[in-house]
């Protein structure tokens, strides 16, 4: 049996492994096949995510490309399809969150994709359809000197899709996207269409920012921009106690632009090293050269990355490679935009038998110690195999309802390779929530677009307005009729 590909899965072509573990599952999902092995039911009324773990009936699955009005009148119109036959609809874009978020369960999935998109130089913001990939923004702004603000560090996720999830990106000193959307349009389950901004219905702006599609659907987006730029790294090994006083410094820095942090790896020493990777502008912004895509170095880089499974001496290669030979190789200027171009697949490990499961932590400052206690206690003792993980920045969000950042943050992205096993799975449940009961303990948070592992009283402690949330969803859509499994296993049972 296959697993999905990451371009099959966002297509939406193919199956996904069933689940077996009950106690963690709903009685209605695909489950066990006999063997160790997960199983991907498949079929056209099946529709999975990017992990291959989220296979979900569906009624019908629609692509739509249609804008403006046309778009409006769509949506509607399969609304009022969904209400009469009593079921639900949610509307996804690049489907690479990794819990159904974007699936509603035999309902009416739509996966929107159209780029249109059109620059406003005099006002900094760039207005599109909510389906648009980051790739189009990038390729549109590029050649007129423009950058987005802020987005994922990688290009294929669609716009709206970015600002309900409210993801964050590595340029600093800001915090998440939601922060940089100027205005939108949003078609509520009602049918009625609004304008939302954080001035305008603010209340409906701030459920919608990171709010999963359930509060509405939005049709088109105006979003900051800044000025593309020429940047050089700075690299800065330290020990892992050190790197909260440097990365502090460091976003205090004006002059730095963007920034990121790694830890080692290997089990023996888990979380002990770290790297500081900033970026400054050069002296010299003119006449700059265009985004590029992934270098020779982002692929040979993802070669060395794959080889680290379990293989401890190939982890110690990467971290020397990375802190040793990288700062030595890649010393040279890249632009803004050529930093954030980069798509998913570079990293993809094109093994049947894995899936790469991702998981982000947001810690303060002040407890980023405890945070690395835990994580040394709970992963490497794991069954997991642990690739990565980047250190971010996430500065205060005091807008979206369900905020990972009521102070500033540090967001962790930890990379695992998952066995495609029942064992594989099972262990990834225990160690996600063992390592989510340390981190809400210490008063941070775990993001919510990855595996549905968490339970619900771990969901109400990492964000505390959810009820606050769920109450005002059902004012808004009595009938659920905008609804996904973000919906169904976690803020429909408050
Ligand atoms: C390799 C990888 C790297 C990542 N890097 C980062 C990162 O750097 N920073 C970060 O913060 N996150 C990161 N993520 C997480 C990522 O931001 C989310 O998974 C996001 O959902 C991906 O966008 P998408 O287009 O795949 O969204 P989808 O999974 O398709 O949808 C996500 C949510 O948005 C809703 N939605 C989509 N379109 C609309 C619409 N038009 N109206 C209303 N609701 C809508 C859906 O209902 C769903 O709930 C990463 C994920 C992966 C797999």
């Amino acid at each position: 049996m296959k697993k999905l590909s990451r371009r099959a899965a966002l297509l939406g072509v193919g199956g996904a492994a069933g689940w077996g573990l009950s106690g963690f599952l709903r009685a209605d999902l695909p489950t066990y096949a006999g063997t160790n092995r997960l199983v991907s039911p498949t079929g056209e009324k099946i529709l999975n995510d990017a992990s291959g773990l989220s296979a979900t009936p569906i009624q019908k699955h629609l692509h739509v490309s249609d804008s403006d009005q046309a778009l409006v009148d769509r949506i509607r119109s399969e609304i009022a399809e969904a209400r009469a036959a009593g079921h639900c609809l949610n509307v996804g874009a690049a489907r690479h969150s990794m819990g159904a978020q974007s699936i509603p369960r035999e309902g009416t999935a739509i996966t929107f994709s159209n780029a249109g998109i059109e620059v406003d130089s005099a006002n900094q913001t760039f207005r599109s359809h909510a389906g648009a990939r980051w790739f189009d923004v990038i390729t549109t702004l590029d050649p007129k000197g423009w950058s987005p603000k802020v987005m994922q560090s990688n290009h294929d996720f669609g716009l709206a899709a970015t600002y309900s999830v409210n993801a964050h990106g590595w340029p600093v000193p800001f915090g998440p996207m939601g922060s940089t959307v100027r205005s939108l349009r949003m078609l509520l389950a009602s049918g009625e269409l609004v304008t939302c901004s954080p001035t305008q219905n603010s209340d409906l702006f701030n459920l919608g920012m990171g709010g999963y599609g359930l509060i509405g659907v939005v049709v088109d987006i105006e979003v900051t921009m800044v000025k593309n730029s020429r940047l050089i790294p700075s690299f800065d090994l330290m020990n892992a106690s050190d790197f909260t006083a440097k990365f502090k410094k460091a976003i205090e820095d004006p002059a730095v632009k963007m920034a990121y942090g790694r830890l080692n790896v290997e089990r023996e020493s888990f979380f002990q090293k770290a790297l500081l990777i900033t970026y400054r502008e050069t002296d010299d912004q003119e006449k700059l050269p265009a985004a590029g895509g992934s270098g020779w170095m982002a692929h040979a880089a993802s070669r060395i990355y794959r080889a680290q499974l379990g293989n401890e001496t190939f982890k110690s290669f990467r971290w020397w490679n990375e802190t040793r030979v990288g700062p030595k190789l890649s010393g040279g200027d890249v632009t803004r935009n050529s930093l954030i171009n980069e798509p998913v697949v570079t990293l993809d490990d094109r093994d049947p038998n894995r899936t790469d499961i991702l998981h982000e932590y947001f810690v303060g400052f002040d407890v980023f110690d405890s945070f690395l206690d835990a994580c040394r206690e709970v992963i490497p003792s794991s069954y997991q195999e642990f690739l990565n993980v980047t250190l971010r920045y996430v500065a205060q969000d005091g807008q979206s309802v369900l905020s990972y950042a009521q102070v500033p943050r540090i967001g962790a992205v930890m990379s695992f390779s998952q066995e495609l096993t029942h064992r594989g799975e099972s262990d990834q449940v225990r160690m996600t929530r063992e390592l989510i009961d340390r981190i809400v303990e210490i008063g941070g948070a775990y993001y919510l677009p990855y595996r549905p592992h968490a339970t619900l009283d771990q969901l109400k402690k990492a964000y505390p307005r959810a009820e606050e949330f769920a109450h005002a969803k059902r004012q808004l859509d009595p009938e659920l009729i905008l609804r996904n499994n973000f919906w169904d296993q976690y803020l429909g049972q408050l």
